[in-house]
């Protein structure tokens, strides 16, 4: 077994985690069989009770793991899925020692952060090494060298490097190379003393990655070969990519870092097979048509809030030869009208959400698509403003809500699951992870999937009400997938709407760039049959949109 450890320095949001996704890319491509795992140095157990606006999005696993990020690179870029495992926090590690103290499972001894909690970091290495399974395991450390919570994570490295010998692990160290304009100059200082500080702690990296918006000429590469001790050849540049993420893989190819990586772990392979991956670069850079879709949602400050959401789009328009063009709107902002920001679009999203902020906006856009008949997809969040939009206004059921908004609602369309209702703690409590969807016959769904069961994951605490599924359903309101045993609804849609599908699971986490998923798929083929439909004559058109006069408020 190999290792791979992926340490970060200088700044923040370099882009280790795609760097790492990518290096697992490049391995695959050589046959090699890769898994991946993020350690996070901070004291949260998992990032799920953080809020979007300081974690970005939560990524959620098969077994219900609420995690980095960076794990849903880990498994688009990559054919590996994960687990809880591959996901260790500081949290996670100080909770077990601190259970093991309490058990007693120390026999006395004064627990330490060395031995004890560097045990269970290089435990959880241990734990995913499966020669059966895996080639090779990379590591990407969270935060910054020289933050103080990094440091058991190093600590831990350095003695597993120890352990298993240095011919069989690999420390790549990506950091920034800033161009300073005063000076016309790339800058190595940054680099050479963020190496300076993992070598304090006995680590030695053996390949540098280099964040630059420049390239990096030969004296520069020379110059931190010299001062950070690594291979000329070992310095790599990662710049700026020009139009998509999934370019990372080819321009570190490009610089030879997978041939590179192989040598110094003496892993005889092929030349990497890249070509799928490739085409589908092409496709997302140079697509024939584009299509405008607006997402609605509270959290668009945060660039990484929605990430798996804007992949999946990226994935399924890619497959259609398509680009787009996305409409971050706020749902704040549509409390009073939708009809200016949403006039242009040819497809509707609503992603997930907690909290009432932005509901009523939301609500509305669930209106304009089912009205107008623009192509809606609702997750989650989406399904269920969807479901108290039809409620209200195509069913009269004036008082329709969740009971998330208003607790002693009359018409509580979306209500607590029975499972959590005695539940206190908010970490880890909702009903996560994959569980089976039966799809019902004759629906767009079945079309969609083409499958009688599916696989989803989820991550929710609330459901649609059965009791008004007959009421619903005889205004055209469609439950096309449950639970197997029926109970609850997984997936909705319309039955006069070319495509508005609803569903309380997350497709987001489930698709690749070369296999988009079937939602997002058809939600683009519907945004494109919507689009040519709009640009016909306006006699061709089946529905014109109608705008309702109380609907047209100036935006912004
Ligand atoms: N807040 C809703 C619930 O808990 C939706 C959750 C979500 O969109 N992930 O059911």
């Amino acid at each position: 077994m190999k290792y791979i450890f992926i340490t970060g320095g200088v700044i923040s949001s370099l882009g280790k985690g795609l760097t790492a996704a990518s290096l697992g890319t490049l391995l695959e491509a050589r046959g090699l069989r890769v898994v991946l795992q993020k350690f996070d140095p901070y004291l949260n157990v998992d990032p799920g009770t953080m809020n979007p606006f300081q974690h970005g999005e939560v990524y959620v696993l098969d077994d219900g793991a609420e995690t980095d990020l960076d794990l849903g690179h880990y498994e688009r870029f990559t054919n590996c899925v994960l687990t809880r495992h591959n996901n260790l926090t500081s949290g996670q590690v100080y909770e077990s020692v601190i259970l093991k103290e309490r058990r007693g499972d120390y026999l006395g001894k004064t627990v330490q952060v060395i031995p004890h909690v560097t045990d269970v970091i290089k435990g959880r290495i241990r734990e995913i090494s499966d020669e059966s399974k895996y080639d090779v395991v990379i590591t990407e450390i969270g935060g910054t060298t020289g933050d103080i919570e990094g440091l058991p994570f190093l600590e831990a490295i350095r003695q597993f490097i120890l352990e298993v010998g240095a011919q069989n692990v690999l420390n790549v160290h990506v950091t920034l190379v800033p161009y300073i304009k005063a000076a016309h100059e790339l800058k190595t200082k940054p680099t050479q003393q963020s190496v300076a500080k993992l070598r304090e702690i006995g680590l030695q990296p053996q390949v540098l990655i280099c964040r630059t918006e420049r390239m990096l000429d030969l004296d520069l590469r020379q110059k931190l070969s010299m001062f950070c001790s690594v291979a000329e050849k070992a310095v790599i540049e990662e710049r700026d990519v020009a139009h998509t993420i999934y370019e990372v893989p080819l321009t570190l190819h490009a610089e030879g870092l997978d041939q590179l990586v192989c040598d110094l772990l003496g892993l005889k392979t092929q030349q990497p097979e890249l070509a799928e991956w490739k085409n589908f670069v092409k496709r997302v850079i140079s697509p024939t048509k584009r299509v405008t879709i607006a997402v609605i949602g509270k959290y668009f400050d945060v660039r990484d809030a929605y990430k798996s959401i804007y992949e999946s789009l990226t994935h399924a328009a890619a497959s259609e030869d398509c680009g787009i063009d996305l409409e971050l709107i706020d749902a704040e902002s549509l409390q009073d009208g939708v009809n200016g920001p949403l006039k242009d679009v040819s497809g509707i999203l609503i992603p997930g959400g907690f909290g009432l902020r932005g509901v009523e906006g939301k609500i509305k856009a669930a209106r304009c698509a089912r009205e107008h008949k623009i192509p809606y997809l609702g997750l989650c969040l989406g399904m269920q403003v969807a479901t108290i939009e039809f409620a209200r206004n195509a069913c009269g059921i004036k008082d329709a809500n969740s009971t998330e908004f208003d607790k002693n609602g009359k018409e509580p369309v979306i209500s607590l699951l029975e499972e959590q209702r005695g539940v206190k703690n908010m970490g880890a409590s909702m009903r996560l992870g994959t569980w089976p969807t039966k799809i019902a016959k004759g629906t767009v769904a079945e079309k969609i999937y083409g499958s009688a069961e599916v696989m989803e994951r989820h991550r929710h605490r609330y459901e649609f009400n059965m009791k008004y599924r007959d009421q619903m359903n005889e205004k055209g309101f469609v439950i096309s997938g449950t639970s197997p045993d029926g109970t609850l609804a997984e997936l909705i849609e319309l039955r006069d709407h070319p495509y508005f599908v609803g569903c309380q699971y997350h497709p987001e986490f489930q698709s690749k760039p070369n296999k988009p998923h079937p939602l997002f798929k058809g939600f683009i083929q519907a945004c494109l049959n919507y689009q040519s439909r709009a640009t016909r004559a306006p006699s061709d058109q089946e529905s014109p949109p109608r705008v309702p006069e109380q609907e047209l408020v100036l935006q912004r």
